[in-house]
């Protein structure tokens, strides 16, 4: 399937928000990309609707694969098929909160599903020939022990799906030790688009403001307003996945902005979007941390913003300063780096 002068990509996850910008990424450089997506009733491929061709079309360069990451046999039948040089592995149960309530999934998935990929490499004798990437999260510090987090800062998981994910951090460094796969880590903090799935945070309030605008909705309830994240953007985090896969001898990184903005902050600029000031106001007993904010919030006009003290967000992964590569020796991404601080 493959021509030799050709790079080959496989991505799992490419129907996710990751998948879609890096197979764009991925095919502007002149690859040729296979995504494993999966069988599903309804339509789940609405963000690379724009990559797919008929394959008896000439030349196209886009090929999808039905697959799951919880099937070994197909993840091995797809391997051999496609013949990669770089396979990145994005498939996941990517939702914390969807962790707790389906943990056993989570762990099969994020977890198991890293090894069936790393086998399928082993077991097909393509060590030498297939380099690959796994998604690895900055959910891994959890409780962080240290401010800011670099590739050394020790790791302790909060969720199912952080402890899922901390078994294929592992196993990517064991194949890699024990194996000599160019198998790299991205540590990646949390990157948002458009298309970033509707129950993450950011689209919740961007969807809400939306709604609001156009009368469609009044409230909008959310989680800890005085949460801090460094959110960055997934077109540009893809670059960064791909950057690791070209260095010379692979290894773990971790990726972000070197900014942490609060909820209510995100919050605040989404309605300034729509021409909205949020008056805040405290209706309830103020907590330590947020004395001079609690809350809850109204904004002059129409809607209102109320913040509900939710178990999974005191569980997750605590605010985040600058992470660094400092004292790690990484030369050929540190002018990479320079690319999270330009100005958006
Ligand atoms: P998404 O949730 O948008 O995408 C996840 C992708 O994985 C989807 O294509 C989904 O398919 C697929 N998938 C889920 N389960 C399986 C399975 N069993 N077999 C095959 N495919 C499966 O996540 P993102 O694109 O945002 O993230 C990509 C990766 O990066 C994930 O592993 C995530 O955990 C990790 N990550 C993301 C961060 C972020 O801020 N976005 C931060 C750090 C790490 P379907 O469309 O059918 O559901």
């Amino acid at each position: 399937m493959a021509t030799p002068s050709r790079k080959v990509a496989l991505i799992s996850g490419v129907t996710g928000q990751d998948g879609a910008y890096l197979a764009q990424f991925l095919l502007n450089k002149g690859y040729l990309v296979h995504g494993i997506k999966r069988r599903s009733s309804s339509f789940n491929t609405e963000r690379i609707d724009h990559l797919i061709h008929d394959p008896h079309e000439e030349g196209v360069s886009f090929h999808l694969h039905y697959g799951d990451v919880t099937d070994a046999t197909n993840i091995i039948r797809i391997v051999q098929e496609t013949q990669p040089h770089e396979i990145y592995n994005l498939a996941a149960q990517s939702h914390v909160q969807v962790s707790f309530e389906t943990p056993e999934y989570t762990a099969n998935a994020d977890g198991l599903g890293t090894l069936r990929l790393l086998e399928a490499i082993r077991i097909l004798g393509r060590e030498k020939e297939t380099r690959f990437y796994q998604a690895s999260t900055s959910e891994l510090f959890g409780q962080v022990q240290e401010v800011p987090q670099k590739e050394t800062t020790p790791f302790y998981p909060r969720s199912p799906y952080a402890a899922a994910k901390l078994y294929a951090y592992w196993i990517t460094v064991n194949y890699r030790e024990a194996h000599g796969l160019h198998a790299s880590n991205g540590i990646l903090f949390n990157h948002e688009s458009p298309i970033r799935g509707e129950t993450f945070v950011t689209r919740k309030i961007t969807r809400a403001v939306a709604a609001i605008k156009y009368g469609l909705q009044e409230k909008l309830f959310l989680g800890n307003l005085d949460a801090k994240r460094d959110w960055g953007y997934a077109g540009d985090f893809v670059e960064g996945m791909w950057l690791m896969l070209q260095q010379d001898k692979p290894d773990d990184y971790v990726l972000a902005t070197g900014e942490s903005h609060c909820v209510r902050e995100f919050v605040e600029k989404s309605f300034a979007h729509i021409g909205k000031t949020l008056v805040w106001t405290a209706l309830a007993p103020p907590r330590r941390e947020s004395k001079r904010k609690p809350g809850k919030c109204s904004s002059r006009s129409t809607c209102a913003i109320t913040g509900r003290p939710r178990l999974i967000i005191c569980s997750g992964t605590q605010a985040r300063r600058r992470p660094s590569s400092a004292g790690v020796t990484k030369p050929a991404l540190r002018g990479w780096c320079a690319i999270w601080s330009r100005p958006t």
